[in-house]
């Protein structure tokens, strides 16, 4: 404990850069160049070395969040296929404590999931207060995949994103910061991991012959999240475009966006109160 209070008073390095959030009702850019390295963030080492910090400094910020059970933090993390959300859950959150992260995977609904209404299965899995959730793939899949892949007709999903803001607004009027963060990587990037991914023995088994319609459908998956971004990325619940080509610029990035808005909730390890601390004399 007292070695955590110590180092989470280190001072951090400036950060190179910092990702804004996207301003509500903008259309952004997600052409290929706009996946790549950054140039305030082409120094490879100095970048390395920026992510521990802010890997460490999350680790420190969670176990206050844990302690004082005031507020929950839910992470939205989206991408096409290969845009390193695994990556991002297993580095980002490398400095936090497994016991107050929730992280939760959504694929196509089951049949159970599907009778309900679409936020059902999401709002079941919202951290609680103290927690930190992670959402790979998220409610946005049912303004993306299913209105890519013409799973409902179009007067159904365009009626989702109005529907998105109440929900994220009511979570956040009961103690939720929301974040969310679009991995963008670009088209050739894909291609390169998807061969990597394929080559491994070890990752091939990640591979599904449906990511090749999806990357087929690049276009259309590319105006479906620059619609639901410009639709859905409000005040209470900002959207992120992480530059994802790089894998160490997005995970410096995303972190450094949970550090800095972790910090602005002012965390405080509860206060003992004397009567407790009196308590040190009695044990044996
Ligand atoms: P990933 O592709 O996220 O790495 P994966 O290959 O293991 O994961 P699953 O997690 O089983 O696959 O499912 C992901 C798939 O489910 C994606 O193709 C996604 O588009 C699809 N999906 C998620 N939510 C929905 C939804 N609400 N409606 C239709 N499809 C959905």
């Amino acid at each position: 404990m007292a070695v955590a209070r110590v180092q989470s008073r280190v001072r951090m390095p400036k950060p190179p850069m910092i990702l804004k959030p996207v301003r509500p009702g903008t259309v952004v850019s997600l052409t290929d160049r706009d996946a790549r390295r950054p140039p305030a963030l082409h120094d490879r080492d100095a970048l390395k070395q920026a992510l521990a910090h802010e890997v460490e400094a999350l680790g420190h910020l969670q176990e206050r969040l844990f302690a004082g059970k005031q507020h929950a933090v839910l992470v939205v993390l989206q991408g096409r296929d290969a845009s390193g959300k695994d990556g991002t859950i297993k580095n980002v959150f490398d400095g936090c404590n497994p016991l107050g992260c929730r992280i939760s995977s959504f694929g196509v609904p089951t049949e159970l999931e599907r009778s309900h209404d679409f936020l059902w299965r999401i709002h079941a899995a919202v951290p609680p207060r103290g927690y930190i959730g992670i959402f790979n793939r998220s409610h946005y899949e049912d303004v993306l995949a299913v209105r890519v892949r013409k799973l409902a007709p179009a007067k159904v999903w365009k009626a989702r994103f109005d529907q998105i803001n109440a929900f994220e607004r009511m979570l956040t009027m009961n103690g939720v910061t929301i974040l969310k963060f679009f991995l963008h990587v670009s088209r050739e990037e894909q291609k390169e991991r998807f061969i990597d991914r394929l080559e491994d023995p070890e990752e091939n088994w990640k591979f599904r012959a449906g990511d090749l319609d999806d990357r087929r459908m690049w276009g259309a998956y590319t105006k479906a999240y620059q619609e639901a971004i410009w639709r859905c990325s409000t005040a209470w619940a900002p959207w992120y475009v992480v530059p994802a080509d790089s894998k160490t610029v997005r995970n410096y990035l995303v972190t450094e966006v949970m550090t800095r808005t972790l910090k602005g909730l002012r965390l405080r390890f509860p206060r003992v109160g004397r009567k407790v601390m009196a308590l040190k004399a009695k044990i044996v």
